[in-house]
């Protein structure tokens, strides 16, 4: 079985290229690179012993992306391919509208031109939008505070839409939560362009030295020390909940929406002391006013997973500190060397 995975050279598409080829799939990748590199791919070459066909294409080229059915004989299609920064979203809008949505209807037209009928689409929790009934489950409403998180509500919708039209067409939409650390190899991990605002590669930055200090936006939230609460998964089992959901996708038809959460939720002092405990690095912050647009809670159910998917998040939060570490001290500035 063949699989297409279009920004598989990413954060999560590079595990999940590791993951699929470790279970017999054949994998093909299609990425333009415009946040990630081809080293990326050697890497998960280099990591597996196997090879793999990559294209360097725009996926909301139509020609492009035909040339990639054309030569391939497809079954299945995870779409990781998109822009995600919450903030260059706001900044932007445009540009994210045009890059997630048209990439996806590219994709979903070629699809149907060459009779391609399992997707597994990169979701997030963001589509949750503020709600506070924790923890998440799919059958809370859905609605977004940014730009970026409305590309994927969007996409969703057509999703299901485009499931609805053809009974013979399978969507997973997988609403991940905060997906950290890195393959234990520590050959590929998440390297973010620039200065990153999630919570573990600042954490990184500050252990390896490049920021002075951690700032901990708010220690006033009603959570039990006052830090914002998040569900860290490590990436290696996110990668695996794509398998899972590729076996799914092409074992039943309709659009099923699954978060990929742990379940636990973790403070950013939760998130602090554990990283420095394990790996006896020490990391200093400052307190710092709440960040806006943040909220204080936010966990899945991954009740729905479990039961569907067959799949559970099996690597603690000490296991995702260490691993993202060493990948830190194996690439202090990424891939560029
Ligand atoms: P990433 O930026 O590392 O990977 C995305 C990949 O898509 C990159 O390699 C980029 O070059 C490629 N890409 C973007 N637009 C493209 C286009 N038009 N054509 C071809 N390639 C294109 O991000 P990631 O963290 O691996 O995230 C993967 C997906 O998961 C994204 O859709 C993201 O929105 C979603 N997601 C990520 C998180 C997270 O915290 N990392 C959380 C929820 C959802
Ligand atoms: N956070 C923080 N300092 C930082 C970055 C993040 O205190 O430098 C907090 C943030 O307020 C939130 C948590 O860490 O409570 C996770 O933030 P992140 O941006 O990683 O994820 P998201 O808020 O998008 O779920």
């Amino acid at each position: 079985m063949t699989i297409l995975l279009t920004g598989g050279a990413g954060y999560i598409g590079t595990h999940t290229c590791v993951a699929l080829l470790e279970l017999g799939y054949d994998i093909i990748v299609a990425d333009n690179y415009i946040n990630s590199t081809p080293l990326a791919i050697d890497r998960v070459k280099e990591i597996t012993g196997k090879n793999f066909k990559s294209y360097d294409v725009d996926v909301c080229d139509i020609p492009g992306m035909e040339r990639v059915f054309e030569e391939n004989k497809i079954d299945a299609v995870i779409h990781f391919a998109g822009l995600k920064a919450v903030g260059e979203s706001c900044a932007i809008p445009l540009r994210y509208y045009r890059n997630n949505l048209d990439s996806t209807l590219t994709l979903l037209e070629c699809m149907q031109k060459y009779g391609v009928r399992n997707f597994v689409f990169s979701s997030s929790a963001t589509v949750y939008g503020t709600s506070q009934n924790m923890p998440l489950d799919e059958k809370e409403p859905t609605g977004c505070t940014n730009p970026y998180g409305w590309t994927k509500y969007m996409i969703e919708q057509i999703l299901r839409d485009t499931a609805a039209a053809d009974p013979e067409f399978s969507a997973v939409l997988l609403r991940y939560f905060n997906p950290i650390g890195a393959h234990e190899s520590g050959l590929i991990g998440e390297d973010p362009n620039g200065i990153p605002n999630n919570l573990m590669p600042r954490i990184l930055n500050t252990a390896a030295g490049k920021m002075k200090a951690l700032t901990v936006f708010g220690n006033d939230y009603p959570t039990p020390d006052g830090t914002g609460v998040r569900d860290y998964i490590h990436v290696c089992d996110l990668a695996e909940g794509h398998a899972a959901a590729i076996k799914y996708a092409v074992e039943h038809k309709g659009a099923e929406a699954i978060n990929l959460g742990t379940g636990n939720g973790y403070s950013v002092f939760e998130m602090i002391h554990t990283f420095e405990e394990v790996n006896h690095t020490p990391v200093p912050y400052t307190l710092e006013p709440r960040r806006p647009g943040d909220i204080a809670t936010c966990y899945a159910s991954p009740e729905k997973a479990e039961k569907c998917l067959g799949w559970k998040a099996k690597r603690g939060l000490a296991e995702m500190c260490r691993d993202a570490w060493n990948w830190q001290q194996k690439n202090p500035n990424g891939y560029k060397a």
